[in-house]
């Protein structure tokens, strides 16, 4: 199978190294990559927002499927170019993709799926606005309705800081705040039949005892060993299933990943989100606990024969993935700044624990820093003790000047395990 993986972040690489471990695949190539892809998969300078360049590099590549990574490009309609050109592709059409790309249709379907979710108004005036911070009281969750890469999010006590961000939004989703612990569960669907993943839980803000500004993620950790293991049956039926579902009704039938943050609240399992693809950075974890190859179960759902696939296997190793950011992360973050340490990570740790590139790129003999998120140093163990364990201490190998990193990734479910 040839397989083409669109997008350059570290779920890209996550996603290429288990490609590149499965048998089934001859030939992998990825647009427009990284320096860490580079070395599972053949990169191509394409643009991934451009469906024709991508349809044009599919077919030129004869690629038997397509796995679209990040959330742009399926908004863009990357996933539709491919498929109008018979191209099998994992991921949504742009329509599906809305789930997404808009915190108020994502309202509208759960409403229509009678999924659990915060309640919650969709605003464009300041007066409305002015009633739906009332009507809820503090802590404030101010949503901007469009795509923000995770950003557009404030969780205040403070009124001023959440009326300023709405009135800044234009158009604003405001809703009721959600207590307790956060579980990200992913569900490979067709459109019909829906496959759970293993939970994961990421860390959002950037610094340790999650204070500081929210982030794209900061590290991640699988499995959850204080969550009920009914959780993911509970989901499927009273979450996955039924948003797959009314997705189809709706005439936008929904395939590639679907994505649940979820808060597990004291009155029950609630929704905080849909995402269109694949988590970044939990894919990092559950990937390296995932033993069935990942190439067939990616392109069963392209082909929408999920239903026929055995049941998925899973390791019983705990995964913790920290990431390791530029200077200034998440504000404008500096880059081209050398990378050192990563051959040894692999001459020493490997394979237990191993470097999945995210912002970084070549530069002659070196590799050097191109974003905000640099690395997810990810690691495997007997449980999650000895996974972060191994994490840090690959962590502890790299040099990156002015870098930074959580210190506390998985370390309250460690020590609880
Ligand atoms: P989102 O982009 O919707 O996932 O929001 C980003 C982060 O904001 C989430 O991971 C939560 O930590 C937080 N958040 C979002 N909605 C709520 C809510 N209703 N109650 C509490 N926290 C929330």
């Amino acid at each position: 199978m040839k397989v083409l993986v669109i997008g350059s972040g570290a779920r890209e690489h996550a996603l290429c190294r288990s490609l590149s471990l499965d048998s089934d695949v001859t030939a992998l190539h990825c647009a427009p990559g990284n320096a860490g892809i580079a070395e599972v998969a053949e990169l191509h300078a394409v643009d991934a927002l451009d469906g024709a360049a991508v349809t044009a590099l599919a077919t030129r590549l004869e690629a038997d499927l397509v796995v679209v990574g990040p959330e742009a490009p399926l908004v863009a309609g990357v996933a539709d170019a491919l498929r109008e050109a018979g191209v099998p592709v994992f991921g949504p059409s742009g329509e599906a993709a809305q789930l997404e790309g808009s915190k108020a249709f994502a309202k509208e379907v759960m409403a229509g799926a009678g999924v659990p979710t915060a309640r919650s108004y969709v605003c464009t005036t300041p007066e409305e606005i002015d009633e739906a911070l009332d009507a809820f009281g503090a802590p404030y969750v101010v949503k901007d309705d469009g795509l923000a890469a995770g950003k557009g999010v404030v969780v205040t006590p403070d009124l001023g800081t959440a009326r300023e961000h709405a009135l800044a939004c234009g158009r604003v989703v405001i809703e009721e705040f959600l207590d307790g612990p956060e579980v990200s569960l992913f569900a490979i669907t067709d459109g019909t039949t829906v496959l759970p993943l293993q939970p994961a839980q990421d860390f959002k803000r950037a610094l340790d005892g999650d204070e500081g500004p929210n982030t794209g993620g900061m590290g991640a950790y699988s499995p959850l060993p204080w969550a009920d293991p009914k959780l993911v049956d509970e989901v499927l039926q009273t979450v996955l299933q039924p948003t797959v579902d009314e997705m189809r009704r709706r005439g936008t039938p929904f395939s590639g990943l679907l994505y649940a943050g979820l808060a597990i609240t004291s009155r029950g399992v609630r929704v905080i989100e849909f995402n269109a693809r694949f988590g970044d950075p939990e894919t990092q974890v559950v990937l390296a606990r995932l033993k069935t190859p990942l190439a067939g179960v990616l392109l069963a759902a392209a082909n929408g024969t999920l239903g026929d696939l055995e049941p998925l296997r899973w390791s019983d190793d705990a995964a913790v993935t920290v990431v390791v950011a530029s200077h200034n992360y998440p504000g404008t973050p500096r880059t081209g700044d050398p990378i050192t340490g990563l051959d040894e990570v692999a001459a020493v740790d490997a394979p237990h624990a191993y470097v999945l590139h995210a912002g970084t790129r070549r530069d002659g003999d070196a590799v050097v820093s191109a974003g905000g998120r640099v690395l997810s140093v990810t690691a495997t163990g007997k449980d999650l003790t000895q996974a972060r364990d191994r994490a840090y201490t690959a962590v502890a190998r790299i040099g990156l000047d002015g870098s930074q990193h959580r210190s506390d990734i998985a370390a309250k479910a460690a020590a609880e395990a």
